[in-house]
């Protein structure tokens, strides 16, 4: 079965490895951009990166942020302009709540440019949710809890609105002409793990395409979000095999990213490869190296398109993208860093005839 999930989609750009060093002049685009219309939420997670003070992403995040929707409209103008090929959705906040969602959407389509989101799945439903099944190349509705009581505990929501969500996407997999994928990512923590299986069964029944297990991060430290993890660790990773041996077939595709973290975040290059290929648009207009960094001011912005526009800001000066130095920035968890490491060692590579 061919992955969505694959590391190695990048190796499909040959020119824009050939751009990423900084003694190579040219300045080439992103290639996927995501983006945080907003910064406000309806739900409240416990673990949320953005809320809890144990994690380092989003410490400079402002709750009320949103990308106005003329600069929307604008960044969207220049993504078709530059030749960006996809732009996905996240928080910050619910994307869903973000009051333009429904124009950007629309705009998008227009421009042919390829779109996802990362959503809660609260407001999946009406216009915005035929948009999604008819023009979107996916959507994935994160979850934690496995019942409304559980779900309302870990989300300080109202009972029911697990059940609402689940309706949600069961209405939109019904939805004719649906292209869109749509995925669960199912949040691994201490309260739910044993009903894994269980979970994946009802989800997988209501008609949803694929399904992502990986672990809840609680600290930014990875020896510390290990600790949390190894009471139930094996258990939980025998429950995500058994989904993946048992439930998967070619209409439910099973991701099992769920591991242990490396030790300590550290990292020995000096460059972030990924800086280039998908950078972050935050709702405070700030640019930012990835997802990891968003809301980072310290040692996490690449800079601001308050006062230009997005292509200007991309294709004026190369050093912004040589400023974040991971070996010393970066301490933090980095879902790039498998790939940094494969890109640079692609870069590095000599006495290439000896293959
Ligand atoms: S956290 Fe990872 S992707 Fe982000 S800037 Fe550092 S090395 Fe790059």
């Amino acid at each position: 079965m061919s992955s969505k999930y694959s590391g190695l989609k990048i190796f499909h750009y040959q020119d824009k490895l050939d751009t990423l060093e900084k003694t190579k002049s040219e300045i080439s685009a992103p290639i996927h951009i995501r983006i945080k219309p907003t910064n406000v939420c309806n739900h409240n997670c416990w673990y949320c990166a953005y809320k809890s003070d144990d994690l380092q992403l989003g410490q400079d995040m402002v709750e009320k942020d949103y990308i106005p929707e003329q600069k929307m409209m604008e960044i969207i103008d220049d993504c078709k302009d530059m030749g960006v090929k996809a732009i996905t959705f996240s928080g910050g906040g619910e994307p869903f709540t973000y009051r333009y969602f429904q124009q950007t959407i629309e705009k998008l389509i227009d421009k042919k440019i390829a779109f996802a989101s990362l959503t809660n799945g609260s407001k999946l439903n009406g216009e915005i949710a035929e948009l999604f099944a008819k023009n979107a190349t996916w959507l994935r509705v994160s979850i934690d809890g496995y019942n409304d009581e559980s779900y309302a505990k870990a989300r300080d929501v109202k009972e029911g609105e697990f059940s609402k969500i689940i309706n949600n996407m069961k209405e939109f997999t019904n939805i004719e002409n649906r292209t869109c994928n749509l995925g669960v990512s199912f949040i691994i923590d201490a309260t739910n793990y044993t009903k894994i299986y269980q979970f994946c069964e009802l989800i997988k029944d209501i008609g949803v395409d694929s399904i992502k297990l990986s672990g809840c991060v609680v600290a930014n430290d990875g020896n510390e979000n290990n600790k949390y993890h190894e009471p139930f660790f094996n258990e939980a990773k025998e429950l995500s095999q058994k989904v993946k041996n048992e439930l998967e077939d070619e209409n439910f595709e099973v991701f099992d990213s769920y591991h242990y973290l490396e030790d300590k975040f550290d990292k020995d290059y000096t460059w972030c490869p990924y800086s280039q290929i998908l950078p972050v648009i935050g709702a405070d207009l700030n640019i930012y190296p990835c997802q990891d960094k968003a809301y980072n001011l310290d040692n996490g912005l690449v800079g601001s398109i308050k006062d230009k526009r997005f292509k200007d800001f991309w294709f004026n000066d190369k050093d912004k993208f040589f400023k974040i130095n991971p070996s010393k920035d970066c301490q933090n968890h980095c879902v790039a860093n498998g790939k940094n490491q494969m890109i640079l060692d692609y870069l590095d590579a000599q006495h290439l005839g000896f293959v």
